[in-house]
């Protein structure tokens, strides 16, 4: 090899290793202890393939079962990841060392939830730190139905080209509790009609980011279904809010909450 290439193959070789060394790495878990989605195996999918994308600057990791859960999320082992994914987890979750979990967000890292990890960390009454944590809870969902999520910010990067709705033609719309405990929501999807009964005018949270100490929260609860996860616009809503997560986009997290509506149907 002559010298000219070989010295540009040694610069390719070392800015390809520095893009590699430099990506975020991320746990996602999909452990249920609840309800178990069909589409669990379409969120690894589309998650494994956002993150293969070199341009999004982050990997990915799985934990899938409880022997997973205890290995990669030891008190010690967390420490490898700069954020983690609760990809429709559900139930209360044999974690390690929960307190040590949120510890680690708390302290600067990235945690983002889709779909059922409101449905995570139930408590019997009061409001569980993890659910302080992620800024509301799962309360009950009626029947799939259309709805149009009005846009609350369209500068984040997890709303950036949504335009001022995201309309999905079917989906499990999550009414909720425990709404915005510590008083940090940012909210990003909301619905302006109950889901079920368009006649009922109100508030009803779909999507948001919030800071948690040092550390940066997204939730949407949009990811029933297997269709809205292939969708388009529902991957590029997540993708934003992950690179939002993990401080790779910049967006606004100033606290703008409102208060939720009644969740009766009628
Ligand atoms: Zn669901």
């Amino acid at each position: 090899m002559k010298k000219p290439i070989a010295l540009l193959a040694l610069l390719l070789g070392a800015s390809l290793l520095a893009s590699a060394a430099d990506a975020k790495k991320l746990l996602v878990v999909t452990v249920t202890k609840g309800f178990r989605h069909s589409s669990i195996g379409t969120a690894e999918k589309v998650l494994g393939k956002l993150a293969g994308d070199e341009k999004a600057g982050f990997t990915v990791d799985y934990a899938r079962t409880d022997d997973e859960l205890a290995s990669k999320m030891s008190a010690s082992a967390l420490k490898q990841y700069d954020g983690f994914i609760f990809a429709n987890t559900t139930g209360i979750l044999p974690l390690p060392d929960k307190q040590a979990f949120l510890n680690e967000v708390k302290n600067g890292k990235a945690f983002i939830g889709m779909h059922s990890a409101s449905d995570t960390f139930h408590g019997p009454s009061g409001v569980d730190p993890y659910i302080e944590m992620l800024g509301g809870e799962f309360a009950t969902h009626h029947a799939q139905a259309g709805v149009e999520c009005l846009v609350q910010d369209g500068r984040h990067p997890a709303a950036k080209g949504l335009g001022e709705a995201y309309c999905i033609e079917q989906e499990e719309i999550y009414l909720l509790k425990n709404y915005n405990a510590d008083g940090n929501v940012h909210e990003l999807l909301v619905l302006d009609k109950h889901p079920n009964n368009k006649k009922k005018l109100g508030h009803f949270p779909i999507a948001w980011c919030k800071e948690y100490g040092k550390g940066k929260v997204f939730y949407t609860s949009l990811g029933h279904r297997e269709d809205v996860w292939e969708n388009q616009r529902y991957q590029r809503h997540i993708l934003g809010g992950i690179r939002w997560a993990l401080g790779l986009e910049p967006g606004d997290a100033t606290p703008q909450a409102k208060p939720l509506s009644p969740i009766a149907p009628k």
